[in-house]
């Protein structure tokens, strides 16, 4: 479960609600509902799956 970054919105998402793309800083999803950019981070698990988990703030490189 994600949650907005924006604290006037902080909107819960499923990960499957949202679409996760790079803009060139990073992974992150924009919040549907008022447009806030949602950095996370990409992990791999042993087995391959990728999973994603919210970050506060920006990427930091
Ligand atoms: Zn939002």
């Amino acid at each position: 479960m994600f949650t907005c970054i924006n604290q006037s919105c902080g909107t819960q998402w499923e990960p499957s609600d949202v679409v996760i793309k790079d803009e060139g800083q990073g992974p992150l999803f924009r919040c549907a509902l008022c447009g806030a950019r949602n950095y996370v981070k990409r992990i791999e698990t042993k087995d391959g799956t990728v999973v994603y988990k919210q970050i506060e703030g920006k990427p930091l490189n």
